[in-house]
Parts: C-alpha cells; structure tokens; sequence
C-alpha cells in the first residue's frame, strides 16, 4: 500500500508546505484554505489514498465519470462539482454533490434550484467567472457579475457562497487576474445580498496555486500537482 501511493504522499508534503508558507508570507492562517483533489481520469484507489490523507474534499469535471466512481469513494469524501455542466445532467448531481461551482449563467442557476427544491435541498453554489475574458471559456464576465449575483440570490433552491475562475496563462504567474478577482470576491461579500453567503474563493491549480493563496483564495483545486500526469486531454 504504502510504496503505491508513495508518490501521492510526497506531492501532499510538498502542496502543504507550499500553501502553508504561501499563507504565512501573506499573513494568512493556512487552515482558511482548503485544498480539493481533482480527480478527473484518476483511479478511485488514488482518490481515497488522498482521502486517507485528509484530502476529502473532491473536485468532478465529468458526470457520467463522477457516476461510475462515487459508489467507490470513502464516505466521508465532500463532492463539489467543477465543471461545465449541462441542465439535463443536473438531476444526477443534485443529490450527491455539497457544491457546484461552475455555475456560468443564470438559466443553469435556475435548472439548479429547480431541481434542488423538488428534494428538498439547498444547494450551495460559486459563479464562475471568465476573468480572463476568453472567447474558449465559460463564465460570467466582470462586468456582468453583480447582477447576475442578485438574480441567483432570489432563486429559493440555491446559496450563492462565492466565485470560481480559472485565469489564463499569464507570465506573471496570474496575480494580476487574482487581485481582480479578489477584488470582486470581497466587494461581493461586503453588499451582504441576502440569499448569499459569500466565504469561498476558488481558485488556483496545480501551477499557479501559491499566488493565488496571495490573493485570497479560500479553496485551491489540485488535479496533476497532487496525482500526476493525467494520461488523456480533459
Ligand atoms: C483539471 C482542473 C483543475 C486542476 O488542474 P491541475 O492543473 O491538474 O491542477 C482545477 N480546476 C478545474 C475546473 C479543472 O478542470
């Protein structure tokens, strides 16, 4: 057991030595961050090793592989949605996942709570927003956050708690799409919009997780820093 999962028990080492002085050098509390295992295209054996570890929050991108998995994941693992998901998927999720972080408009907000009224549930989600403006990405754009903040804020089956983005590549390591986010983060929170209950930035990967933490990020989402290289394009 031990040998097969030596590699995962080094990157954990390394993440959390990293993220703690990261946190620290910015005056920070490094238990405010937490660090989520994205697990697309990983074996559910290496998902529960990091489990084991204390990494029991997981990161899905894929429904139908979060489907085939999730009988396999140790009980105490907690499910957050991260990817583009589609309205007619909604209804396989719903139960199962604490958060969904990708929401990208505000019809997909709506599916949501739709769906998560019909059983009962409130469902915790994040915005995401397309900092970088990119045409290949979803999310909102700056521009049109607040307003879509106060629309979802009304729906009754979903909470908004905070925003989700995934900058572009940037040579100075992101801080400057991180300080705007930061800043849309926190000027959010402050407006106290009721329906809302704004205590989570995600964001940061396996690259660029470090300067993230700089900026705030409350949740910091590691996929090949934390398993490896994936084998396949996602
Ligand atoms: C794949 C993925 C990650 C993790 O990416 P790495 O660079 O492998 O750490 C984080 N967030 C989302 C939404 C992803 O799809």
């Amino acid at each position: 057991m031990e040998t097969e999962f030596a590699d995962i028990e080094e990157n954990i080492k390394r993440i959390r030595g990293n993220l703690g002085e990261a946190a620290l050098k910015s005056g920070r509390n490094p238990d405010d961050i937490r660090i989520m295992a994205v697990t697309k295209t990983v074996p559910f054996e290496r998902v529960n090793f990091a489990a084991s570890q204390g990494l029991t929050l997981l990161g899905e991108n894929r429904v139908q592989e979060f489907l085939q998995k999730k009988e396999h994941y140790v009980k105490n693992a907690e499910i957050h949605f991260i990817g583009h998901l589609q309205s007619n998927k909604i209804k396989y999720i719903i139960d199962s996942v604490e958060m969904i972080e990708s929401v990208d408009s505000v019809k997909l907000g709506e599916e949501i709570s739709g769906r998560a009224g019909k059983i009962g549930k409130i469902m915790d989600i994040l915005c995401e927003v397309n900092i970088g403006g990119e045409e290949s990405k979803s999310g909102f754009s700056p521009e049109e956050i607040t307003e879509a903040v106060c629309r979802l804020a009304e729906l009754p089956g979903i909470r908004v708690r905070g925003f989700m983005t995934i900058p572009p590549p940037a040579a100075d390591g992101g801080s400057l799409y991180f300080e705007k986010m930061q800043r849309i983060f926190e000027d959010t929170a402050a407006k106290k919009i009721p329906g809302t209950d704004i205590d989570t930035l995600s964001m940061g990967m396996s690259a660029d997780y470090t300067e993230a933490v700089r900026f705030g990020s409350t949740l910091v989402r590691i996929g090949s820093g934390l398993f490896g290289a994936r084998n396949y394009p996602v």
